[in-house]
């Protein structure tokens, strides 16, 4: 009979596997921005990135378990997608909305996995793996409110082709919002939240 324990650290696994995963996605991404500060974010959750892998080792250890990585499908196939949408966009205005996009979806993925990986480390009475997974879930919480920020103050108004077309590939994004939305007039698509605002 299986029990949450196994379950608990069969996705502990994926995780650790899909956390290996995006240490080397993220640098691609960094690479591929055409904005300062998103390039900033990217390489900013790398290192906190290899940080979830070493944190998940601790887990493991609390466990007096092995690491050991199980293929995560899921991520696997975020970043196939991204990739393949990032390559299709390549040279276009909306390739940040797009790098963005796709590392939201990698972000939402985490955050509804580390989620219950918490929930679970505390049902199963271990406070020390329960902690190291509520700090690896904050900094995930909080790279995809960066992520949804800059998309929303610059990189979706940027998509819609206002800024696009010229050359000035690695200016900075904007913090402010831009001037028609300060004034209230939002173009199409940007009047409801982006999904990405869930957290
Ligand atoms: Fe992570």
């Amino acid at each position: 009979m299986k029990t949450l324990k196994d379950l608990f650290l069969a996705e502990v696994a994926d995780m650790y596997d899909a956390e290996r995963r995006i240490v080397k996605a993220l640098p691609k991404l960094a690479k591929a921005a055409r904005c300062e500060k998103l390039k900033a974010a990217f390489l900013a959750h790398l290192k906190e990135t290899e940080g979830h892998v070493t944190k998940l080792e601790q887990v493991f250890k609390s466990f007096n378990q092995v690491a050991k990585g199980k293929k995560c499908k899921t991520t696997v196939a975020l970043l196939e997608e991204g990739g393949d949408t990032v390559a299709e966009f390549k040279g276009s205005p909306a390739l940040n909305a797009a790098l963005i996009s796709a590392a939201q979806k990698v972000e939402h993925h985490e955050i509804a996995s580390y989620g219950a990986l918490h929930e679970w480390a505390e049902l199963l009475g271990n406070s020390e793996a329960a902690s190291l997974l509520e700090a690896i879930l904050g900094e995930e919480k909080a790279t995809n409110a960066t992520l949804t920020k800059l998309a929303l103050n610059n990189i979706d108004k940027e998509a819609l082709g206002e800024r696009g077309g010229n050359k000035d590939s690695e200016k900075e994004c904007s913090d402010q919002q831009p001037a028609n939305v300060r004034r209230g007039i939002r173009p199409a698509g940007m009047n409801r939240k982006r999904a990405g605002a869930l957290v």
